[in-house]
């Protein structure tokens, strides 16, 4: 059916990185977009500068006192401002909403995402570890509802570009070889083991190429961010995990790669801009502007390849095995992920030890299904117990 303008977006995580990028490609297309609700967690101030611009009929604030707050400043303003993790979720699936921007960062994100997969919007996911600890889930979940998936984390939309545009999650049958998922390195590509045990929030924070969110930015640092790339790659395509590999490409051009049976590989580039992906989303199968600049092929001194360091980065090969180890590891590993990383942020717990964290979390996890939701959310809480109690082990004082 082709889609009748403006269609109504819902942003999950508005007052993101992602949110940000989102709503400047938006506001460049009035006649095709305009805003449902927006939604974030704390942040009042900056949700009601957004809702003053753009109107939406619906505002939802995690938190209750920042609800209040958010209240007190829109007053006398044409949005309602809802309340807590219900409120997310009805405006994920509200029927006047066309299509929803999952951006939440975290396990956070997990319910409203599947609400809005569930309720057949078109759902364009920048929350990878929605994915990654409901894989099997949020996949059956997706083909129930017939949902249009658009991948927004640059090397899937990458991939997803690069596929053939009726594919069915059948690799074999469309003659892939392989998914090279391309990877910058962050900032410590080339730091040594000794000066890694030393190294600051701020110095993981300060990503060379991308400018994004804080837990983001750490998990690029420790390269977690390229293994729960992995695993989200896995599900979206239906790509077996040893047809999944790693490229470092510190120039971040190539945004991923396919590899196909004639040995023809296909590529996605592009400047490092997190619009180019969310506009090929927002807008597939059309093409419209996303204000980014065009890539300048003479300025680009080279484009380089290097095979990831497994041992400076073990969290690589600790995704690599929560994914082949299947059931409940994937979400063990990524609450393990979270609780250490928001540890290292608040300077809790060294550089090196989030790895640590992480491999005591699965050894203790064990092997469970991962069917329902229920059972998912418990291994949630389980492992983030479980992580808390090693951080404070492992941790500073
Ligand atoms: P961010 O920290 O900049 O923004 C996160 C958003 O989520 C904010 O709006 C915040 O209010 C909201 N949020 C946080 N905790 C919440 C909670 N408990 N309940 C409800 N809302 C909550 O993060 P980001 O960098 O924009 O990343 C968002 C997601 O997109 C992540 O899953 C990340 O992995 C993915 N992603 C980001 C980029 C990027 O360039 N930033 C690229 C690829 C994928
Ligand atoms: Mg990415």
């Amino acid at each position: 059916m082709p889609a009748v303008f403006p269609q109504k977006i819902t942003i999950l995580g508005a007052t993101g990185s992602i949110g940000a990028s989102t709503l400047d490609v938006i506001s460049r297309h009035p006649e095709r977009y305009s805003v449902f609700a927006l939604t974030a967690c704390r942040a009042a101030d900056r949700l009601a500068e957004l809702c003053l611009r753009f109107s939406p009929r619906y505002a939802v604030m995690a938190d209750g006192d920042a609800a209040k707050e958010l209240r007190n400043l829109l007053q006398g303003c044409a949005t309602t401002v809802l309340e807590g993790g219900q409120a997310l979720c009805e405006v994920a699936r509200a029927p006047e909403a066309d299509m929803v921007m999952a951006a939440i960062v975290g396990a956070a994100g997990l319910r409203p995402t599947l609400a809005a997969v569930t309720a057949g919007k078109k759902v364009l996911l920048a929350n990878k570890e929605a994915l990654v600890m409901s894989g099997q889930l949020f996949m059956d979940a997706v083909e129930a509802s017939g949902c249009c998936l658009c991948p927004i984390d640059s090397e899937h939309n990458a991939v997803f570009q690069s596929l053939p545009r009726d594919f069915q999650r059948r690799p074999e049958a469309d003659g892939i070889r392989r998914i090279l998922l391309t990877a910058s390195g962050g900032p410590f590509r080339d730091t040594s083991f000794e000066k890694l045990e030393t190294v600051t929030p701020g110095e993981a924070c300060a990503h060379p190429i991308w400018s994004m969110g804080r837990k983001i930015s750490v998990d690029s640092a420790t390269m977690m961010n390229k293994g729960l790339e992995v695993i989200e790659a896995h599900w979206l395509f239906g790509v077996a995990p040893d047809r999944i590999e790693v490229a470092i490409h510190p120039q971040g051009i190539i945004h991923s790669m396919v590899d196909y049976v004639d040995g023809s590989v296909l590529a996605q580039l592009g400047n490092p801009d997190m619009r180019i992906p969310i506009a090929n989303a927002l807008a597939w199968p059309d093409r419209i502007e996303s204000g980014a600049g065009a890539l300048d092929l003479f300025n680009i001194a080279a484009l380089s390849f290097d095979r990831p360091d497994f041992k400076r980065f073990p969290c690589l090969s600790l995704a690599y095995q929560a994914l082949g180890a299947g059931g409940s590891m994937p979400a063990a590993l990524n609450a393990a992920n979270e609780e250490a990383v928001a540890a290292f942020l608040d300077g809790r717990l060294g550089f090196c030890r989030i790895a640590d964290v992480i491999a005591a979390t699965l050894e203790h996890n064990g092997w469970m299904g991962a069917e329902t939701l229920e059972a998912v959310l418990e291994t949630d809480a389980c492992a983030r117990s479980f992580a808390r109690e090693e951080i404070r082990k492992r941790g500073k004082a």
